[in-house]
């Protein structure tokens, strides 16, 4: 098999089944003339799969929510004029039914359905009998568990052709991200449920058309199987998600910025690897000693402090530590997010340590 061969490609509906399956269309179904028109120019740049959401879980009330049924006929026609596959979004039971009567070829289960076991269970159970791909975006909440669930509760359906997507994750701070990726979930996933295929869906971690490139190049050098793109003919018209919507014209542009670098690495880039990789475990070796030592000192101070009865938390001291970390970070390359991420976790550990002591555990 080819490296860069797709997983996708033993469900046997693809033409193309190499790395990176694309899948793209816009985020809704408008009218049928927008439908058709933008699959056709997504067709001309080889795109196979069309995706346009009929019924939308919107944020907030009283916003377009999906044409309903009637855009079902339109993704038919995008079938049969067009002749691309389909897939739509499928939230509850009647959907599931909808979808599947008018032939829709793929489906996947958003991630606010994903994040309800009550209803991805009655989604599932629609769902039994059927041998079309089934995707399940991960849930809106950072909680691998709940997605890896939701997966399973499809699977236990009997569903053989299942993927996820990976459209990053809500976050009460407001990053340059409309959902953070967080990447080191889905590689999680991956270590957790192996043999399914994994799409990432840049456009709804990007929020913006900005970051579209990098997020879909980060997929691919993680080895991800696809992309879903919303693509729009007219995006600053475009009923939902306006703002990140590109062309087919952009589209085909971005896919081609993309490089694709091989999964499997030959010997002697692999003997160079290992050689490097055995550098970092040593490294991670180093790091667990220091902070095993580390801890073992704030025990010491737990220990002083409840003898002489001193609260736990002492913040001038800690914005103290941050900072002058902070500054010798830059010193060395290292940025003050990250810094304070990671010395904030440590500052955690030592009061949990320390706690443990005052409270005699
Ligand atoms: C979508 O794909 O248009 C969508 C609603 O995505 P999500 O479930 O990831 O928010
Ligand atoms: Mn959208």
């Amino acid at each position: 098999m080819n490296t860069n061969e797709s997983p996708l490609a033993e469900w046997g509906i693809l033409k193309n089944t190499k790395r990176p399956v694309v899948i793209a269309g816009p985020c809704s179904a408008e009218t049928a003339d927008q439908v058709l028109e933008t699959a056709r120019g997504l067709k001309a740049i080889g795109i196979e799969v069309f995706r346009a959401g009929i019924w939308k879980p919107r944020t907030r009330p009283n916003s377009f929510e999906g044409v309903g049924s009637e855009g079902l006929e339109w993704l038919k026609l995008v079938k049969s004029e067009v002749g691309m596959l389909t897939a739509t979004e499928v939230a509850n039971v009647k959907h599931v039914y909808e979808a599947l009567r008018a032939g829709v070829d793929i489906l996947w289960i958003g991630a606010r359905t994903s994040a309800n076991p009550f209803a991805m269970q009655e989604v599932a159970d629609a769902l039994k009998g059927v041998d079309i791909p089934v995707f399940v975006k991960n849930p809106v909440n950072p909680d691998v568990e709940l997605w890896v669930g939701a997966v399973e509760r499809v699977l236990g359906a009997g569903l053989k052709k299942v993927g996820v997507i990976h459209r990053g994750f809500s976050s009460f701070e407001k990053t340059r991200f409309r959902n953070v990726p967080q990447w080191q979930l889905p590689i999680e996933f991956r270590r957790r449920m192996p043999g399914i295929p994994m799409i990432c869906d840049p456009s709804h971690i990007s929020g913006c058309t900005e970051l579209l490139q990098e997020v879909s190049q980060k997929a691919l050098d993680l080895n991800f199987d696809g992309l879903i793109i919303e693509s729009h003919r007219n995006p600053a018209e475009a009923w939902s998600d306006a703002k990140q919507q590109v062309t087919p014209a952009e589209l085909d542009k971005l896919l081609k910025s993309l490089v694709l670098r091989d999964v499997e690495v030959s010997q002697s880039l692999k003997e160079t690897l290992d050689d490097l990789r055995l550098k970092i475990d040593k490294y991670d070796d180093d790091l667990l000693k220091t902070l095993d030592a580390r801890m073992k000192i704030a025990e010491q101070i737990g220990q002083y402090k409840k003898e002489h009865n001193i609260t736990i938390l002492q913040p001038t001291r800690w914005d103290e530590i941050i900072s002058k970390i902070v500054a010798k970070g830059a010193e060395h390359n290292l940025s003050a997010e990250f810094l304070s991420t990671v010395f904030k976790a440590i500052h955690q550990e030592s009061i949990n340590k320390q706690n443990k002591i005052m409270n005699g555990e």
